[in-house]
C-alpha cells in the first residue's frame, strides 16, 4: 500500500519548476534581495519529501521562442541593452542589483526565471495546478526594470499564452505585499488580462499604478482582517475576470517578520491565505499557476549566507 501511495505521489504530484540558475548569481554580502531563497525552497521541498524528483521540471525554452515572448511585452531596445550588459547606471540603480545586473549569471538567471514561468503556466493548463520555485517579477515595466525585477515574467507568460491562443482570458492575482505596478501598466486597457493586486498602501512603489482591481491595506492589517478582505474579494474577481488561467503571485512578504512587509500576517495566516486561494480557484475548475513572489524573513539576513 505504501508503495502504491509512493507511485501516486510521484506521478500525480503537483508539477514543480526549478532551474539551478535561479539562485546562481552572487550579490554583495548584506544585499536586500534574497538570491539564495529559490534554491532553499527547492532543497527544502526535496529534503522534507514534499516533492519527489519526478515532479520536478527543468525549464528549457528555445532561445528564439523565449526572445519572441519577451518582445511581446518588453521594448526591444531595453531587452537588447539588458542582455548585452549596457543598461545605464540610472537603469541599474532602479533595478537594484547594481553592476551585478551586467553579469552573465544574472542575465542567465533572469531568462531562466521567465522560461520557468512560461513552463509553469503550460503545466498548470495541462494538470490544473503547477508551481514555479521563483517568479513574480511584477515591478518590471515595458521598457524599464525596477525593484529587483528586470523583466516581468508574469506578463511575458500571459502575453505568450494569449498570443498562442492557449487561453482567452487570464487573471494575474498578485498578493505580494508590494503592488504589481509593472504588470498593471503593461496590461492597462487590455481586458483579456485582469490584474488584481492586494498590497500594503504605504509600501513600494510610492506611486501606484492602476490595476483592474486594487486593494490597498493599512500597516499592521493582521490575519483576520486580511483574510476577511480576501474572502470577499476572490469570488468577485473570479466572476469579473472569467479567467481560463490564474497566475498567482504568492509573495510571503505580507509576513510580520518580513524585512520589507507591513501587513503583519502570521505563518498560519499565510497558510490560510494559500488554502483560500487554492480552494476558490480550483473549486471553480480554473487552472492555477503559482509563483514565489517576494519575501525574506529577517532571520535570513542574520544567518550565515552559506545556508542559502
Ligand atoms: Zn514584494
Amino acid at each position: 500500500m505504501a508503495g502504491f501511495r509512493g507511485r501516486q505521489a510521484s506521478t500525480l504530484g503537483v508539477p514543480i519548476v526549478y532551474h539551478e540558475a535561479y539562485s546562481a548569481p552572487e550579490l554583495p554580502v548584506g544585499h536586500r534581495f534574497p538570491m539564495g531563497v529559490f534554491r532553499c525552497i527547492y532543497d527544502t521541498l526535496i529534503r522534507e519529501g514534499k516533492v519527489s524528483a519526478s515532479q520536478v521540471h527543468r525549464p528549457q525554452v528555445p532561445a528564439l521562442e523565449l526572445q519572441a515572448a519577451l518582445e511581446l511585452v518588453h521594448d526591444a531596445h531595453y531587452l537588447q541593452r539588458f542582455q548585452s550588459g549596457t543598461l545605464s547606471a540610472a537603469e541599474e540603480r532602479r533595478i537594484g542589483f547594481g553592476e551585478a545586473v551586467r553579469s552573465a549569471k544574472l542575465i542567465e538567471r533572469t531568462l531562466a526565471e521567465v522560461a520557468g514561468t512560461l513552463v509553469t503556466a503550460e503545466l498548470a493548463l495541462k494538470h490544473g495546478l503547477a508551481c514555479n520555485t521563483a517568479g513574480g517579477t511584477h515591478h518590471a515595466h515595458h521598457a524599464a526594470g525596477s525593484g529587483f525585477c528586470v523583466v516581468n515574467d508574469l506578463a511575458v507568460a500571459a502575453a505568450a499564452l494569449l498570443q498562442a491562443g492557449r487561453v482567452k482570458r487570464i487573471l494575474i492575482l498578485d498578493l505580494d505585499v508590494h503592488q504589481g505596478d509593472g504588470t498593471a501598466c503593461i496590461f492597462q486597457g487590455q481586458p483579456e488580462v485582469y490584474t488584481c493586486s492586494v498590497h500594503a498602501a504605504a509600501n513600494f512603489p510610492a506611486r501606484k499604478a492602476t490595476s483592474s482591481r486594487d486593494i490597498a491595506l493599512p500597516d499592521g492589517t493582521g490575519d483576520d482582517a486580511y483574510l476577511q478582505v480576501l474572502g470577499g474579494l476572490l469570488p468577485e474577481v473570479l466572476r469579473d475576470a472569467q479567467p481560463d488561467l490564474v497566475m498567482y503571485d504568492a509573495g510571503v512578504d505580507v509576513h510580520a517578520d518580513d524585512v520589507l512587509g507591513r501587513l503583519a500576517l502570521s505563518d498560519d495566516g499565510i497558510r490560510r491565505r494559500e488554502l483560500m486561494v487554492l480552494d476558490s480557484v480550483l473549486a471553480a475548475n480554473i487552472p492555477l499557476a503559482g509563483f514565489v513572489g517576494g519575501g525574506a524573513a529577517r532571520a535570513i539576513f542574520e544567518a550565515p549566507l552559506s545556508i542559502l
